[in-house]
């Protein structure tokens, strides 16, 4: 029997990280907002940790004074148990990716909650076969591009196909009717075939063939390709692929507690002029190493822009250490003006260029920093959600990928999407030098650069068609109403 559109209660899982929960609680946002559910409950999978993440528990927290649902936080997994200190992120992320399914189904099984679906984060999708006695729809969530979700489809295949280490194939991994994907650029999780975090994502894209619907946080102007290819029945035949980007927050940082100081960035950039800032993040989990924050600051300043730069304190090596804990109690909060002292862990190259720009080391209220119209150009480590936040504000992208499906991204923009240039890192240093990132950064900004003009004027176009997509009846809000459409609902 049909449930009235005014009778349905959503489970949606989201899982830890900032770049899974920030789009997962706007996709919940809007199915509640634009009444295309009545009433959701939004679990959240977490990890014991001594340090929990600030930048975390504060945008939970807002949303739980916003009261659009309710929000339960499964009980935190302890690492310790499963894994050793030595073990790698991706260990790490293997666990959780199998631990919170199981807690998750196990929990809500528990409950009487009277759910009429669930949504889980696709990168959960194990949820799907594991709930299969709850007969309930059940949808996942991709807060990534569709061609991302193509290859998650296409692995299982591939999986079979193909025999080695994907990285080690001399011809670029083709998936039905998309672009192929150069073996350096393949997804973190698919690099090494003999660890368990490959074997848990092959089983979340199995969980994801037996979706009822997949939401992508894309839009028809950035991927037509793909989308066809997904709509197709080429990659999978069963699983309808619906892109409801942009999937952005509308919404003001969530520390509240620092608003005075971000105020100084906002009063800094109402005087600079237009398109000329370039903003600079590498997302929330990559630390910088020290050399990695001298040559980017050498990089800028070579580069003559004016720059606002989030950034955190060096590691003392680089990485993705901080993935998981990203904004954690403890990190260091200032924001640095041109009069600050310095201190004995940044280089000197770090405070030297703060004559011409605006350093954050603490979580950085992003999108509306981006929003401001001062920004010409936005140095990304391409995570999907800045992508989407920079597509969003019409700031076309100088691209310097780091790990996970960032490759991918720069991939895609620069070649199919045109809003982007990409930076390579050089083999000799392991790191971006600073001539090609001045370089790159001119190129996107200098209102004479022939090519830098397309892609600004392309960065321009695509955040109007964005800016559309999310209207009353835009075709991503369309998209996302679905869910109350499928045979099974
Ligand atoms: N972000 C932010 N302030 C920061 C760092 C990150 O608001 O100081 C937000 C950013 O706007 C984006 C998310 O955190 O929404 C990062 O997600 P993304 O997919 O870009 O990269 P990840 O952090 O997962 O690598």
């Amino acid at each position: 029997m049909a449930i009235s559109n005014n009778n349905h209660h959503a489970l949606l899982l989201a899982s830890p990280g900032m770049g899974h929960i920030i789009p997962a609680l706007e996709l919940a946002k809007r199915l509640v907002t634009h009444k295309i559910i009545s009433k959701l409950t939004f679990f959240c999978g977490s990890i014991k940790t001594s340090t929990p993440s600030k930048a975390e528990t504060q945008i939970l927290q807002s949303a739980i004074k916003e009261n659009l649902f309710d929000l339960i936080q499964l009980p935190p997994i302890d690492l310790t148990i499963h894994v050793s200190p030595r073990d790698t992120l991706e260990t790490k992320i293997a666990i959780i990716m199998h631990e919170i399914p199981l807690l998750f189904v196990s929990t809500i099984s528990s409950m009487n909650l009277n759910p009429t679906m669930i949504i889980t984060d696709f990168f959960f999708s194990q949820v799907i076969p594991l709930a299969k006695n709850l007969n309930l729809p059940t949808f996942a969530f991709a807060p990534t591009n569709a061609w991302l979700v193509a290859l998650g489809l296409h692995t299982p295949t591939l999986d079979k196909e193909i025999e080695g280490e994907y990285i080690n194939e001399s011809k670029p991994i083709s998936i039905p009717g998309c672009k192929s994907i150069h073996p350096l650029d393949m997804f973190g999780m698919l690099r090494d075939r003999t660890q368990r975090i490959y074997h848990e994502y092959v089983g979340a894209c199995e969980g994801a063939a037996l979706a009822d619907g997949i939401f992508v946080n894309t839009f028809h102007e950035l991927e037509p390709k793909t989308l066809e290819a997904l709509g197709s029945g080429h990659i999978i035949t069963k699983v309808p692929v619906y892109p409801v980007g942009p999937i952005v927050r509308d919404q003001r940082s969530p520390n509240g507690s620092n608003e005075g100081k971000i105020g100084d960035v906002f009063g800094w950039l109402d005087k600079q002029e237009e398109e000329s800032v370039v903003y600079v993040s590498l997302g929330s989990g990559y630390t910088m190493s020290f050399e990695e924050i001298k040559e980017m600051a050498l990089g800028l300043e070579l580069s003559g822009k004016k720059f606002v730069w989030s950034v955190r304190p060096p590691a003392t090596k680089s990485g993705t250490g901080n993935y998981l804990t990203a904004g954690e109690e403890g990190e260091t909060r200032t924001i640095l003006g041109s009069n600050n002292e310095p201190s004995n862990s940044f280089p000197d190259e770090f405070y030297r260029i703060q004559t011409n720009g605006i350093v954050i080391t603490d979580w950085a209220p992003q999108l509306d920093i981006l929003k401001h119209p001062s920004f010409g150009g936005f140095v990304s480590h391409c995570g999907w959600n800045s992508l989407m936040e920079s597509v969003s504000c019409g700031v076309p992208i100088i691209g310097l990928p780091l790990y996970a499906e960032q490759m991918m991204n720069a991939a895609m923009l620069m070649e199919e999407v045109g809003n982007a240039i990409r930076v390579e890192v050089s083999p000799s240093t392991n790191m971006v030098g600073r001539e090609e990132l001045s370089k790159a950064i001119r190129k996107i900004m200098d209102k004479d650069d022939k090519e830098g003009c397309v892609m600004r004027e392309r960065a321009k176009e695509l955040k109007h068609i964005a800016e559309r997509a999310w209207f009353h009846d835009g075709p991503s809000y369309l998209a996302l109403s679905k869910i109350t459409h499928s045979n099974r609902v």
